[in-house]
């Protein structure tokens, strides 16, 4: 069941010469996760902050839990949407203690704001002291209490803009990982503005990818990954190697080798082989599929990459285990357990 939707929905801003937002139709599951990527000014921000109802379309139509909400001119006031909202910078009542914040959107008794604000910051994880005030929390506390205040009104949708931007990179795994099982723990359905790739696949349910106001793609993380829709897609989410081939009945002549492949035979003229560098392995003994020159590789932890050229100077980049050595070597030999093909004109 979809809580939200979009219908063609079109937004430009005063003064400006192209849309912010052009023609975006989607639909959010209930409990869903959705990550919205893209570079900055692809207009992630608008996106949310027109579900919000902090900005207005030029047309289209939002419906949430089954109600309009936007249509035309018509258009539900954003403190009537119970849509609730982490901001980038958290927003955070720095005169309010952590308890105040939290309570500050929550209607009833006394009492029943109380145990309300008390209770979900402990679902949120704070075993703080509630009468601490923002500036004495950590970035990751204080994200904690912009969440708790967000979701402690029972919101329809969490909407979150760029929740992970200002964590330093040893929290942010962790805190990611955390605010997901928080989210699904709760129940919510959640859409999270980031432009950190990985933050989208490992966090999210599914994926929308905006380009300049165009929505591109929305699909699983794997879909989006290994069955991108156009070159931006795929590139966005991370390197690609492109070689030039020649398809013959046995398999592929390519600059840094021949690869037996049976299906090549269905191809005709030049055609593109794409592939990322974990597609790729390097091996260490001659007489595989393919080899280039050894020009570059770089380290970095969990893995090395491997630059290799062809006697033109076209290069590729494989990924490798980060023991691998390379010393003394100039030519490495690799193969590809992964590619696509594309028609090269
Ligand atoms: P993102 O969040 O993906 O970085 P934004 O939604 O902030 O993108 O911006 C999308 C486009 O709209 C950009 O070209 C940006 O310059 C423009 N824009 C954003 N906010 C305003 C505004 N208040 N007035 C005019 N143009 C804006
Ligand atoms: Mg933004």
């Amino acid at each position: 069941m979809s809580i939200l939707t979009l219908q063609n929905v079109n937004k430009k801003y005063d003064k400006a010469h192209e849309f912010a937002i052009n023609n975006v139709s989607f639909d959010v599951k209930e409990g869903e996760i959705l990550a919205l990527v893209g570079e900055s000014g692809s207009g992630k921000t608008t996106l949310l902050r027109l579900i919000a109802g902090l900005e207005h379309p030029d047309s289209g139509l939002i419906s949430l839990s089954g109600q309009v909400i936007v249509e035309g001119k018509r258009s539900v006031p954003a403190h009537e949407r119970q849509v609730g909202m982490v901001f980038q910078d958290y927003a955070l009542f720095p005169h309010l203690d952590i308890l105040d914040n939290i309570k500050f959107g929550l209607k009833g008794s006394k009492q029943e704001v109380d145990q309300k604000a008390r209770e979900t910051l402990k679902l949120v994880g704070l075993k703080e002291d509630f009468t601490k005030y923002p500036h004495q929390l950590s970035g990751g506390q204080q994200q904690r209490v912009a969440l708790a205040r967000a979701i402690a009104p029972n919101p329809k949708i969490l909407l979150m803009d760029e929740p992970f931007s200002n964590l330093d990179a040893m929290l942010k795994d962790q805190i990611r990982e955390e605010i997901r099982q928080i989210i699904k723990k709760a129940g919510i359905t959640a859409i999270f503005v980031t432009h950190d790739t990985k933050d989208a696949l490992s966090t999210a349910d599914r994926i929308a990818i905006l380009h300049k106001g165009f929505l591109q793609q929305i699909d699983i993380p794997k879909v989006l990954y290994e069955v991108p829709v156009n070159p931006y897609v795929a590139n966005f989410f991370g390197k690609r190697n492109e070689i030039m081939a020649i398809p013959t009945e046995e398999g592929y002549h390519t600059s840094f080798g021949f690869i037996t492949d049976p299906e090549a035979k269905k191809h005709k003229g030049k055609i593109k082989l794409i592939f990322r560098p974990e597609h790729g392995e390097v091996v260490q003994r001659d007489g595989q599929q393919l080899s280039g020159k050894l020009v570059k590789t770089s380290y970095f932890g969990s893995h090395q990459m491997v630059k290799l050229a062809d006697d033109e100077g076209k290069r590729v980049t494989i990924r490798t285990n980060p023991g691998r050595s390379f010393d003394g070597m100039d030519r490495a030999c690799f193969y590809l357990w992964k590619y696509d093909v594309e028609e090269a004109f």
